[in-house]
C-alpha cells in the first residue's frame, strides 16, 4: 500500500471535494474490510479534459492515472474515463459527513463547507444553462427537503433560488434547484473565474453596457448595466426627440 507524503488535504483539494461530492464525484468504503474511504471521479470520454483537470487536483492521492472503460447501461454503450484515490482517513472524514448512512445526502454542515471554488465545481459537474438564460443545478438525486435546504443555504449567501418540481411518472416526482434572475447573476459572478475552458458554455453570456461600456450579465433584453445607465440612455433619446421636434417646429413656422 502506498504511503502518502502528505497527511492532510490542501484547501483547494478540500474545496474541490465538497463541491464535486454534491455533483458527479463519489466516495465509498471500497471493501468490507476497509476502514477508510476513497474518492472516485468519472466522465464520458468527451469530457476527458475536464476529468484530467480533476485528476491534476487530486493526483498526489492516487496510485495510477485515469483509465478508459467501455461501459454499457440502459442509455446505450460508450466510453468513460475515471480515476480513484487510495484509501485514507482524510477521505473518511468527508465520507462520514456526506454519506452518514452510506448514502449521499445534503446537510447544512456539508453546504457550509462550500467555497466559491466548490460551487464552481458543483456547477461544472451538474449545472446547466437552458436556453442560454435558465440556470439550474441537477439536484434530482436529492429529496424535496434536501433541495429546500440547498435553496435556504443559497439564500443565506444572498443568492435567490427556488425548488422546482418535475413529475416523472404517476409515482415519481423529482426536485431540482433553479436560480432566480438576480440570484443567477450573482452566482455567475462568484464562480466565473474558476470555470474550466471546456465548461465556459455553462456561463451566462455577457454584454457591454451601451452607456458606460462595462460588461455585465445580460438580464433578458436589458442593454444597460444599471438603472443609472438606463436613465442616461433614456435622457439622450429625450434630447434627440426634442431636438428633432424643434427642427420640425422651426420648419413649420418658416412655411407659414
Ligand atoms: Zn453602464
Amino acid at each position: 500500500m502506498k504511503t502518502y507524503k502528505k497527511q492532510d488535504l490542501t484547501q483547494e483539494q478540500k474545496d474541490f471535494l465538497y463541491g464535486t461530492v454534491l455533483g458527479d464525484g463519489s466516495m465509498c468504503i471500497p471493501a468490507k474490510d476497509c476502514t477508510n474511504a476513497i474518492f472516485t471521479a468519472g466522465q464520458g470520454l468527451k469530457q476527458k479534459e475536464y476529468l484530467m483537470w480533476k485528476y491534476m487536483i487530486m493526483k498526489e492521492w492516487t496510485n495510477s492515472p485515469p483509465k478508459i472503460y467501455h461501459t454499457k447501461n440502459s442509455y446505450g454503450s460508450g466510453y468513460t474515463i475515471s480515476f480513484a484515490t487510495g484509501t485514507h482517513p482524510v477521505f473518511t472524514k468527508i465520507y462520514k459527513e456526506c454519506y452518514p448512512n452510506g448514502k449521499k445526502i445534503v446537510s447544512i454542515e456539508c453546504l457550509n463547507n462550500l467555497s466559491d471554488f466548490s460551487l464552481a465545481v458543483w456547477y461544472m459537474d451538474d449545472g446547466c444553462l437552458a436556453n442560454g438564460i435558465t440556470c439550474k443545478i441537477s439536484t434530482e438525486g436529492f429529496t424535496k427537503e434536501e433541495n429546500q435546504l440547498i435553496v435556504d443555504w443559497f439564500k443565506s449567501q444572498g443568492i435567490e433560488t427556488k425548488v422546482r418540481k418535475q413529475k416523472y411518472s404517476e409515482t415519481k416526482t423529482f426536485y431540482y434547484v433553479v436560480f432566480l434572475r438576480e440570484g443567477r447573476n450573482k452566482f455567475m459572478k462568484r464562480i466565473e473565474k474558476y470555470i474550466h475552458p471546456t465548461m465556459q458554455y455553462k456561463l451566462l453570456k455577457k454584454r457591454n453596457c451601451t452607456q458606460c461600456g462595462i460588461s455585465f450579465y445580460e438580464n433578458y433584453h436589458r442593454t444597460e448595466c444599471s438603472d443609472v445607465c438606463k436613465k442616461k440612455r433614456e435622457d439622450k433619446y429625450m434630447d434627440i426627440y426634442y431636438q428633432n421636434n424643434r427642427e420640425k417646429w422651426r420648419y413649420k413656422k418658416s412655411m407659414t
